[in-house]
């Protein structure tokens, strides 16, 4: 997939609207995880340096069309403030004041950005405070493009989504894609497109609901699948075997034994744990224990994969061209049950010569907090979008930007 990219367009004292992913954590009035602020650096750097006039919006949690207080953006304009000074120093621009909006459209905001320097960098309040962002109605998406003479989209994250500020304003002003949506593309392409073999997926987290996509796009192309966490017991239970008081979606059993045999049919190896932690209680746990897969007693529950299954699976990562890992092999939110879930995020790291991708919220806090984002050739700003692009399906967000 080729898009538009910057080189396209002319930003010298023009006005460019630009989406950002800014959908950060909060807490306290803070932003307690930068990663994605960051990752948006690289272009509004590169649009300073062309002389660009920049207005950045985004959306923020799940405000649904209203204005809500705790979903302001202000607390990203404080921390893009101090990371954009940063970054511009380091290539010798700046420094710039981001300015913060109190809304992203209307004669206010128009007037504002009517009024813009070169290099001068807005930020516009939270998208969805208006209902017409998701609903991607034509005069929202009018009145966002009445700001700018150009549009750049590097919200990765938001890609998947057709909204006003991601596919609808696309239509209406000169588009391109920014360094990061480009990035992002091109190490989830190398993963589906000719990759390096032998490719290897690894599955878990809490459903197969989700990821029943990637799962049948991804078997037929890659050499083996890795299935952890309670992805895994689904599959368990469609064989036959106890699963006690584990996890298990049982409107997906049909569709984990068809899995299974799409797996046959294209000589795919789908390999399943053989061992797992199980516990009482995955929330409150008062005992622990390892266990064969096929020795579970009704009262257990598996919150993770055995050490057996965790050297199996560092094997087959170890032996990998291309590695893809969505999904946490247990809950490793709790540190008894995050050793299978840490032996993935090492085994991937220890992979050196392999091109490996890790996408989806809980996979990304799991790799940032095993200490090894840096170690991988790409940890995705994007969840869903990362899964949708993996598994072959249409991006609204990134169609719009084609060549
Ligand atoms: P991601 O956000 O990386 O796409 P998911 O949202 O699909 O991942 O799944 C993450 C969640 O799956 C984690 O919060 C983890 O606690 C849960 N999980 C993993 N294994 C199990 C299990 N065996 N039982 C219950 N929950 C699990
Ligand atoms: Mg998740």
């Amino acid at each position: 997939m080729k898009l538009k990219s910057l080189n396209d367009l002319d930003f010298d004292g023009r006005r460019v609207l630009v989406r950002v992913d800014f959908n950060v954590p909060l807490a306290d009035g803070k932003v307690t995880d930068d990663t994605r602020i960051a990752a948006a650096l690289p272009t509004i750097t590169e649009l300073v340096r062309r002389g660009a006039k920049i207005i950045l919006c985004s959306h923020l949690g799940r405000p649904k069309g209203q204005v809500v207080e705790e979903a302001r953006l202000d607390p990203v304009a404080a921390a893009l403030n101090s990371l954009l000074t940063a970054a511009l120093d380091k290539e010798g621009l700046g420094p710039v004041q981001v300015a913060k909006l109190g809304d992203c459209v209307g004669p206010g905001v128009e007037e504002f950005c009517a009024n813009m320097n070169a290099d001068d960098v807005v930020l516009l309040e939270n998208l969805r405070f208006h209902a017409g962002e998701e609903a991607n109605d034509p005069n929202f998406a009018k009145q966002l493009a009445a700001l700018a003479d150009v549009y750049v989209n590097d919200a990765f994250g938001a890609a998947h989504r057709a909204h006003a500020s991601t596919e609808g304003v696309a239509h209406l002003l000169p588009a391109a894609a920014g360094l990061l949506v480009q990035q992002e593309v091109a190490a989830l392409s190398q993963v589906t497109g000719n990759p390096k073999r032998p490719l290897t997926v690894v599955l878990g987290g809490a459903k197969i609901s989700g990821k029943i996509e990637v799962l049948e796009s991804m078997i037929p192309l890659a050499d083996s699948v890795l299935v952890g966490g309670a992805m895994a017991n689904t599959f368990f239970k469609a064989r036959g075997l106890e699963v006690g008081a584990s996890l298990v979606e049982d409107s997906m059993l049909d569709t984990a034994n068809r899995m299974l045999e799409l797996g046959r049919q294209h000589s795919t190896e789908i390999l399943l744990p053989s061992d797992c932690v199980v516990t009482d209680d995955v929330k409150q746990p008062t005992r622990t224990e390892i266990k064969p897969v096929d020795s579970l007693a009704r009262a257990d529950s598996i919150a993770d994969i055995g050490p057996a299954t965790s050297q199996a699976f560092g094997a087959v990562i170890g032996d990998a061209g291309t590695v893809f890992w969505n999904g946490p092999m247990g809950v490793f939110e709790n540190e008894a049950f995050a050793n299978g879930t840490m032996a993935v995020a090492w085994a991937m790291a220890a992979a050196k010569t392999a091109h490996t991708v890790v996408g989806g919220g809980e996979s990304v806090s799991a790799v940032n907090r095993a200490g090894v984002a840096d170690k991988l050739s790409h940890v995705s700003t994007g969840g869903g979008a990362s899964l949708e692009f993996i598994a072959g399906m249409e991006l609204p967000g990134l169609t719009v930007l084609a060549v």
